[in-house]
């Protein structure tokens, strides 16, 4: 316990206060992590939605510790190994045509407004209420929370938020200066909210209707997280482009950006000094392999977690897993972790369950019972 409270101490003394934590973990395997004092967890958080393919994949940690010792970096000035590869990969996984690589959600957010506009010649977005798109000022200017946002207002950035599910409002909101409508198949920060049917699709015929861009951020619901490498792949619907991020490297810092045929960024458009690096690179073309594998399970996990936990009304999607609690979130999420058990307070009361892909069904049961004994 020294240990920790010296660390808090020294955190206090030096690292900017943004964020609320109170443990330390210093090691991960599979679903399992472990802190500072030894105590074992059973992670159902996996860094929000990042550590998809469990801690420290044998395979996953291999490629990054063989890469590093061949290049870690050599700038987008030459050809990057691994990127092309990943490119192709990822594209004829989703529909998508042409990649792009960032170095995190939100800078992929950034770079898909930035497609948008200099590919339609046009200015404004539309984006949703409770939606989440990250914190650059680019991204934040679409992102609605205003806890989060407002604080930073001017953003710059002509942009309308529309009710998440109401196509009536989105069909006024839309205009023939609008580039794009950004939009989350699955909202994942506002505590796993799952748009009404026909939603995605209505979308996309307003999209067309009006010229603007469907840009769908798969950043938490993408990579196999919903049983599919993306969430819009539960139906039939075609983005112009896709943003990918948390779980597409492992923990490697990446983002990426998806565009459909005939949408690319030409000469200069956009760059970036670490984007797409031979490290971020190996470990993404790591991580794709060993998410082939387990994909086919996400589903039947996803119903495990729903069949367990049925009393509480979840709302499941794969291994995107959400619950309404209320004003005992917290002391939930708190009971969970002292019982071993690691879940996060999204929005609004909505307990949030992302666990590594490659959870086993005892630890979904494990999970599950610790949480009825914290729901109570
Ligand atoms: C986390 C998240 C982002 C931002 O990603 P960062 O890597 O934190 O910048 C953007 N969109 C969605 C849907 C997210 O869940």
């Amino acid at each position: 316990m020294q240990k920790k409270d010296d660390y808090r101490a020294l955190e206090a003394r030096y690292y900017m206060p943004a964020f609320t934590r109170d443990i330390m973990l210093t090691r991960g395997q599979g679903s399992k992590v472990w802190d500072a004092d030894g105590k074992e967890y059973l992670d159902c958080v996996a860094g929000i939605a990042v550590c998809s393919t469990g801690h420290c994949h044998p395979a996953v940690s291999r490629a990054i510790c063989e890469q590093a010792k061949k290049l870690i970096h050599c700038s987008n000035l030459y050809y990057v190994p691994g990127q092309a590869e990943l490119a192709q990969k990822l594209t004829e996984k989703t529909g998508m045509t042409k990649a792009f690589f960032s170095n995190s959600g939100a800078e992929a957010s950034d770079g898909a407004l930035k497609l948008a506009r200099v590919r339609t010649g046009r200015k404004k977005f539309v984006a949703f209420t409770h939606g989440f798109h990250g914190r650059t000022i680019g991204s934040l200017a679409v992102t609605h929370k205003p806890g989060i946002r407002e604080p930073f207002e001017p953003l710059g950035m002509a942009r309308t938020f529309v009710d998440y599910g109401d196509t009536d409002a989105l069909r006024k909101a839309v205009d023939s200066d609008t580039a794009g409508v950004i939009v989350e198949p699955i909202q994942g920060e506002a505590g796993v909210i799952i748009p009404p049917a026909g939603f995605l699709e209505e979308i996309r015929e307003i999209c067309d209707k009006k010229g603007a861009l469907m840009i769908v951020d798969e950043v938490q619901t993408g990579m196999g997280r919903t049983g599919k490498w993306l969430a819009i792949q539960h139906t039939a619907v075609l983005p112009d482009i896709v943003t990918l991020a948390k779980g597409i490297a492992s923990g490697f810092p990446m983002g990426a950006l998806l565009a459909r045929e005939g949408l690319e960024f030409k000469k200069s458009e956009h760059g970036s000094t670490f984007a797409g690096g031979p490290l971020a690179c190996a470990a993404a073309l790591a991580t794709l392999q060993v998410i082939e594998e387990i994909l086919p399970s996400v589903p039947g996990k996803g119903e495990r977690f729903r069949a367990g936990l049925s009393k509480y009304t979840p709302r499941v999607c794969g291994l995107m897993i959400g619950m309404t609690v209320g004003d005992r979130c917290g002391v939930v999420q708190k009971l969970c972790a002292e019982r071993g058990l690691l879940v996060n307070c999204a929005a609004e009361g909505n307990l949030r369950l992302l666990p590594p892909l490659v959870i086993t069904n005892d630890e979904i049961d494990k999970a599950c019972s610790i949480l009825g004994e914290a729901l109570g």
